[in-house]
């Protein structure tokens, strides 16, 4: 008979909403727990329903019922839905871990989604280490942090660090969060959010990795301790040392996976052009019609991931006329896609995990961004790290299919960037292996957590 199971600690995750944000720290749980640590994700109800046959490794808790209570779009919108996840959740959490107490292994730590920074004030009850997850880049929350002062009217502690020619970024159109009031916009106060107490956390944890954001590290680490513990890639696809992970394990549209395989398999290596703009973000109906033109142009072959949300904004006809050359699929396994020798590079709207994964597969990139910290990615793949490039926008915030088509030819037939993005995936792999920077904060983390 198999004994019980021992762990090291037990590590307390507070996931948040979202596929941009459930992966990365599902991952990071299933990566602790594969170095003998008990965790347990905490999240909404949908989350946790979606995800509880998705991984062993993990247990998974749910701490706020979204699925009766609406979600984003019950009454009083995205800004309701905060209020009513922190007001049950902050006690649902707080319960749980109580109950964890008189248990063989009481939480030691709780790792929270930095959107939830309500979860501190938790751990300082427990008197347990805090730990902030940023689920975006190193260099996008620097680029947010003069605005959290502004909004203080308090002066910057240190001189800002300095992202020369980096567009200020674009804002969503989210009208759940309320009004603007003051100078800046509802989802710049709701983003800086994050930084509220946090220089009492314990650790600010990213999904990313030493070496790729090295002089944004070094600036922040007059702030706060920095830790790097990314690339969170499912570890088949790197080092291939945590067991059974092969993907995330949530999906929030039903990929069309065996068609976009085999229709890969049919293609040459190096000869596709995968365009996906993400979860969230959408292209407006004309822009679609130049991204469609775009590939219509090319002589190269396109996987276009248009979300059901968007399918009506396809220009007419446009599948039928292409179907020889191209395949439209309402969502994909990105990370099998992005892993296929067929794949040439990646038409991306730089959400951070796209990002990552785009350096991990050593993918190039044609950047794309729509909004917030997409534009500090886009600025990062292009300029800091050159494995894509960035088509620019006409006097009408427009990217002609001739401008997207130059890009794409320039990225799909460039030596120079081609030859960075494999040198970033070696740099991805080795960060994320015994003893790479990544892991050897993670352990760091661990021994911390295990000495308490
Ligand atoms: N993704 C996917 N299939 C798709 C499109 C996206 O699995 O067809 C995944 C992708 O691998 C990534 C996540 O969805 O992990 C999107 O996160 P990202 O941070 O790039 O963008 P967001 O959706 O948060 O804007």
């Amino acid at each position: 008979m198999e004994g019980k199971k021992t762990y090291k600690a037990h590590v307390m995750v507070l996931a948040y909403h979202g596929q941009g944000h459930i992966n990365p720290m599902v991952q990071f749980s299933k990566r602790l727990a594969s170095k003998g640590m008990k965790v347990t994700v905490s999240a909404m109800l949908s989350t946790t329903k979606a995800m509880k046959s998705a991984s062993s490794a993990v247990i998974f808790e749910s701490i706020y019922d979204d699925t009766t209570e609406g979600g984003v779009a019950a009454q009083g919108g995205f800004k309701a839905f905060l209020e009513r996840f922190e007001a049950s959740g902050s006690q649902n959490l707080t319960e749980l871990i109580k109950k964890q107490e008189i248990s063989e292994y009481p939480v030691k730590c709780l790792v929270y989604d930095a959107n939830l920074p309500w979860a501190l004030a938790i751990a300082k009850d427990f008197a347990i280490p805090g730990a902030a997850f940023f689920t975006q880049s190193c260099a996008a929350i620097a680029s947010y942090y003069p605005m959290h002062y502004e909004i203080l009217e308090k002066p910057l502690p240190l001189p800002a660090f300095s992202m020369p020619g980096l567009p200020p970024p674009k804002i969503p159109n989210l009208m759940s969060l309320g009004a603007v009031t003051g100078k800046h916009s509802p989802i710049i106060k709701q983003i800086c959010k994050q930084f509220d107490d946090i220089e009492n956390a314990e650790w600010i944890l990213f999904n990313s990795f030493d070496k790729l954001e090295e002089e944004v590290v070094k600036w922040m680490s007059n702030l706060w301790t920095v830790r790097n513990i990314g690339p969170t890639v499912p570890s088949v696809y790197l080092d291939n040392r945590v067991e059974n992970d092969y993907d995330y394990g949530f999906n929030m549209y039903k990929p069309s996976t065996e068609a976009c395989m085999q229709w890969l398999n049919t293609r040459e290596t190096g000869s596709v052009i995968y365009v996906s703009f993400g979860s969230a973000a959408s292209l407006n109906a004309d822009q679609m019609a130049e991204m469609g033109e775009a590939l219509k142009q090319s002589t190269k072959s396109f996987l276009w991931v248009v979300k059901p949300t968007e399918q009506s904004k396809l220009p007419a006809n446009f599948v039928e006329e292409t179907s020889e050359k191209g395949l439209v699929i309402t969502w994909c396994p990105q990370l099998e896609v992005l892993a296929h020798k067929a794949v040439g590079c990646f038409v991306s709207h730089c959400g951070w995990n796209s990002t990552v994964e785009a350096i991990s597969f050593g993918v190039p990139v044609v950047a794309m961004p729509q909004f917030l910290d997409q534009m500090t990615n886009a600025y990062l793949v292009e300029r800091v790290w050159g494995v894509g490039i960035q088509p620019k926008e006409n006097e009408q915030n427009k990217t002609t299919a001739e401008e997207i088509g130059r890009c794409i030819n320039e990225v799909m037939n460039g030596e120079e960037i081609r030859k960075k993005a494999i040198q970033w995936k070696s740099l991805a792999k080795e960060a994320i292996d015994e003893n790479g920077s990544s892991d050897i904060h993670i352990d760091e983390i661990i021994s911390r957590i295990v000495a308490l």
